[in-house]
């Protein structure tokens, strides 16, 4: 499949790993073809030649998730701190496919903690919404993942988890009003326990 495939698109097979492009990727086009036929459409029209490679190739990029492990993202950025406050970063951007329908759903992530003798360096935590955001999904299971991985390598006191999203499979079938917006928490320990921190973490969360 390699030979025909742009430029970008070998950036991409790079990024997913090259057994997972290997094992799957033709079988995966053949299928896309067949859609294209089922949906009425030529797949051999010339600007459909490489749409069955490229949907291969795009969906597998986008599951890349399933192929990676949120423990192993933080693991060499865990540094020994006593820090005991809230430690928040707001409005990382998020891009998953719902398995309803996979189409696309995106939006924020808002995610704090606070730390109990340990920290993660900030840049993991948007890899780890990519880890779980990257496969199909359900916006409220998402927030949960998130949290719970959190929590496992973290061992916080607490951790709150926002997340805000739009979906396509909403708006595009005009299921709902097109800019209403899913919000889904999820709240751990000190989050879910004491009023004061739960109260602290959602307003921050929520008036960006
Ligand atoms: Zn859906």
């Amino acid at each position: 499949m390699s030979s025909t495939l742009d430029r970008d698109d070998r950036e991409l097979i790079d990024e997913i790993g090259i057994d997972r492009a290997n094992d799957a990727l033709d079988e995966l086009a053949e299928l896309v073809k067949r859609q294209l036929e089922l949906l009425g459409e030529d797949p051999e029209r010339q600007g459909l030649l490489k749409t069955p490679q490229r949907v291969a190739l795009s969906l597998s990029w986008l599951t890349r998730g399933y192929e990676q492990d949120a423990r192993q993202v933080m693991g060499d950025a865990l540094f020994d701190e006593c820090h005991e406050n809230m430690v928040m970063v707001r409005d990382i951007e998020l891009y998953s496919l719902c398995e309803h329908h996979m189409l696309p759903f995106y939006g924020k992530a808002h995610i704090a903690y606070i730390p109990n003798g340990r920290i993660v360096g900030l840049s993991k935590l948007p890899r780890i919404v990519d880890v779980f955001a990257q496969r199909l999904q359900v916006q409220e299971r998402l927030t949960d993942q998130i949290a719970e991985a959190i929590c496992e390598v973290l061992h916080p006191r607490g951790v709150g988890v926002v997340i805000e999203a739009y979906h396509l499979c909403m708006m595009m079938r005009g299921v709902q009003k097109q800019n209403s917006k899913t919000i889904t928490s999820a709240l751990r320990g000190s989050f879910r326990d004491d009023p004061k921190t739960r109260d602290e973490f959602l307003r921050l969360a929520h008036t960006g």
